[in-house]
C-alpha cells in the first residue's frame, strides 16, 4: 500500500558550475518575486499575470514556472532560498543529476545518503530514462512523425540524448523509493559564499526501519577522532574517525573532487548506517547541536565535512519520521566541559576529560553521556 508510507527529506550537495550557479541564481529571484506577486494579487487580475510569466522570466523553464504557482496556489510558504524542482531534477550517475532548464548535468554527491537510500534516486533515474527510450523509440517506429511529432523527438532528444543508452544501473532499495518532490536550496556558507543542495523526497515503507522499542535516551557526539559516539544507560558505541592526508578534501566543483567525497564517504559508511540503526532504536536522541559556523577553515570541519557526519543530526531527524523517535538538539558547547555521570565541570585535554570526583574518561564518551543528560 501506498498510503501508509512515510516521506523523508534528505539532501545531497550540488556544485554547480560559474555559468549553472547564475541561472539557477535567476530561478531563486524568480521564486521569490513571483510568489510574493501572486500572493499579493487580487484573484481577477491572477490569469493574465501567470499568463506572462514564461515572458518575464525567459530564463526559467516553463515547468519550474509552473510550480513556482502551484506552490502560491497552496498557500505554501515561499522560503527565499528555494526553488521547486520536483520532476525535473533526476539523478543520473552516481555523482551527476538532470536538472530541466540546465545544458549540462550538475554535479551532486548523490551517493551521499545513509543507508543506501541514494539507490532510490538512482532507480528512479534509470526508470524515467527508460521511459524516455522507449516513448522515443516508439515515435521514430511509426513514422508518422509529422510537424509537432518532430517537435517532440527534437526535444527529448537534446534533453536526454547524451543520457540515453548509458544509464546507471541499480538495484535500488527495497521498501524505499523516490517521489515526486524535490527542492534546490541556496544557503550561506561558513565562507560567506553561496552552496547548494537538492532535498530529495524518499517515500519509505513503515517497516522499512523497526519502530523505536528502546525505552530509553541516547546521547550522539559527533567529532573527528570518532565520527559519532552514543551512549545510553546501558550501551556505549562509537564510529571510529580516520586523519584525512593533505589534498584529500576538496570543495570545488570539478568531477575529481566528486570523486574524491565518494571515495571518503565511502570508508565508513557501513558503519555509519549500522550506528545510525542502532541509536534509532531508541525512543529518545539527544543529539549535539553543533554551529558549524564557529568551525569554518577548520581542519576539523573539513575532515567531518569529508565524513559526511555534519548531516548526522539531519538523517537522524528525518529518518526518525519512520521509528517514531524523538530527536532532541542538545547545545554543545558545554559538552566538552561538563561531567557526564555528575553534571560538574570538568577538564578536556585532547581525548581524555577528567573530573575531579568521577575521575578520568574518554572526552567523546564523557560527551555524549553528558548530552544524554541534558535531554
Ligand atoms: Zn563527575
Amino acid at each position: 500500500m501506498r498510503g501508509d508510507r512515510i516521506l523523508v527529506d534528505l539532501s545531497t550537495r550540488a556544485y554547480p558550475t560559474p555559468m549553472q550557479a547564475a541561472r539557477l541564481d535567476t530561478w531563486l529571484d524568480a521564486t521569490s518575486s513571483i510568489s510574493a506577486a501572486l500572493t499579493a494579487l487580487p484573484v481577477a487580475l491572477r490569469a493574465d499575470a501567470v499568463a506572462g510569466l514564461p515572458d518575464a522570466w525567459p530564463e526559467v523553464p516553463i515547468s519550474i514556472l509552473r510550480q513556482i504557482v502551484r506552490w502560491a496556489d497552496r498557500g505554501t510558504t515561499i522560503r527565499r532560498d528555494c526553488v521547486p524542482l520536483d520532476d525535473e531534477v533526476m539523478a543520473v550517475t552516481p555523482y551527476l543529476v538532470h536538472v530541466v532548464g540546465l545544458d549540462d548535468l550538475l554535479l551532486s554527491d548523490v551517493t551521499r545518503l545513509p543507508l543506501g537510500l541514494s539507490g532510490a534516486l538512482l532507480a528512479d533515474g534509470a526508470r524515467r530514462l527508460d521511459e524516455v527510450d522507449a516513448s522515443l523509440q516508439t515515435q521514430l517506429r511509426s513514422g508518422r512523425a509529422g510537424p509537432v511529432g518532430a517537435a517532440d523527438v527534437q526535444q527529448m532528444v537534446r534533453r536526454y540524448g547524451t543520457l540515453l543508452g548509458t544509464t546507471y544501473r541499480t538495484a535500488g532499495v527495497p521498501g524505499a523509493e523516490r517521489a515526486r518532490y524535490a527542492t534546490l536550496r541556496a544557503y550561506r556558507a561558513p565562507d560567506g559564499g553561496r552552496q547548494w543542495s537538492i532535498t530529495w523526497s524518499i517515500r519509505i515503507a513503515p517497516r522499512w526501519l523497526p519502530a523505536a522499542s528502546v525505552d530509553d535516551c541516547v546521547g550522539v557526539d559527533v567529532g573527528v577522532r570518532r565520527l559519532l559516539t552514543w551512549a545510553s544507560r546501558d550501551h556505549a558505541g562509537s564510529v571510529t574517525g580516520w586523519r584525512l592526508t593533505a589534498g584529500e578534501w576538496q570543495e570545488d566543483s570539478t568531477m575529481e573532487a566528486a570523486v574524491r567525497r565518494r571515495a571518503l564517504f565511502a570508508r565508513s559508511a557501513a558503519e555509519l548506517d549500522a550506528a545510525l540503526r542502532g541509536i534509532l532504536a531508541f525512543r529518545r536522541v539527544a543529539i549535539e547541536a553543533t554551529n558549524w559556523r564557529g568551525l569554518a577553515g577548520t581542519p576539523q570541519i573539513d575532515a567531518m565535512t569529508a565524513s559526511a557526519v555534519v548531516d548526522v543530526r539531519h538523517w537522524l531527524t528525518a529518518l526518525a519520521r519512520v521509528t517514531g523517535s524523538a530527536v532532541v538538539p542538545v547545545s554543545a558547547w558545554s559538552s566538552s566541559r561538563h561531567c557526564g555521570h555528575c553534571g560538574q565541570p570538568g577538564v578536556r585535554q585532547g581525548s581524555h576529560f577528567t573530573c575531579a570526583i568521577c575521575g578520568d574518561a574518554d572526552a567523546d564518551d564523557n560527551a555524549a553521556r553528558y548530552l544524554r543528560a541534558c535531554a
